[in-house]
């Protein structure tokens, strides 16, 4: 089975596009399941248009904190205040049908050989943020299978860890599993990336060979600005888009 995976959407629909352009192109070669690790709203100008192509395409979902955020299941009181608006706004904005499909998402999911959460394979529902090698020997004790797929920091990043425990980062965005070693992949964001690379992040991963890929792809991001500038959503959410932070 071969997966594209891709997480942190955050409301916005251009970016979505595109990357959802790049599944369709690499679905012509053969099978590819579509999975979203989570965050498709908060942030972003469309929020209800994200939730539709997810629906409407049947694309599996789990449930990130910002989605929780948006539909009242999580205190946002520990939001920055930045995150804090955009979450109010976007809770203003979603139907009766949204929060519904949102309320149905699941926090964890094993798919075959595959583990997905959007924050930490331990204690997901704490969305605590995994950015240390520490973080990561202690979250491979909170899952058996050879890889999980995460989100939530909006930084691409594989994690890698040798049967005796030694933990390191990957520096490369192509990699091919070992026997007997673990993984933890952060898929990066579709829709505000974080690691200084403005364009729209997401993963191939083929169970077969073993070999997964990050990818990116650009996108409008003059459009989603102007939207989001239409609608005063902050000027630093609007700003860091270009910057890739
Ligand atoms: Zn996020």
């Amino acid at each position: 089975m071969k997966y594209f995976i891709f997480s942190d959407i955050h409301g916005n629909i251009e970016a979505l596009n595109a990357v959802l352009a790049e599944f369709d192109r690499e679905s012509e070669t053969g099978e590819l399941i579509p999975v979203c690790l989570g965050d498709i709203v908060g942030y972003g100008p469309n929020p209800r248009e994200c939730i539709e192509v997810i629906r409407h395409r049947r694309i599996f979902s789990l449930a990130g904190n910002h989605d929780y955020a948006a539909i009242g299941k999580m205190d946002i009181s520990f939001f920055n205040p930045y995150a804090k608006d955009a979450v109010l706004w976007t809770k203003s904005v979603l139907e009766d049908e949204d929060v519904e499909f949102l309320e149905s998402l699941p926090i964890r999911k094993k798919m075959n050989t595959i583990n997905l959460v959007h924050a930490t394979p331990c204690n997901p529902e704490q969305w605590n943020y995994l950015v240390t090698l520490y973080d990561a020997q202690h979250n491979f004790e909170c899952f058996n299978t050879q890889v999980t797929f995460v989100g939530h920091s909006h930084q691409p990043i594989f994690i890698v860890q040798k049967q005796s425990k030694d933990c390191w980062v990957h520096p490369h965005p192509i990699l091919c599993f070992r026997n007997g070693w673990r993984y933890i992949i952060n898929v990066g964001s579709v829709g505000q990336p974080r690691d200084g690379n403005p364009e729209a992040s997401f993963v191939i991963y083929d169970e077969e060979s073993k070999i997964v890929e990050i990818k990116r792809i650009p996108y409008d991001i003059v459009l989603t600005q102007k939207k989001m500038r239409d609608l005063s959503l902050p000027t630093y959410l609007i700003n860091r888009l270009e910057m890739g932070r």
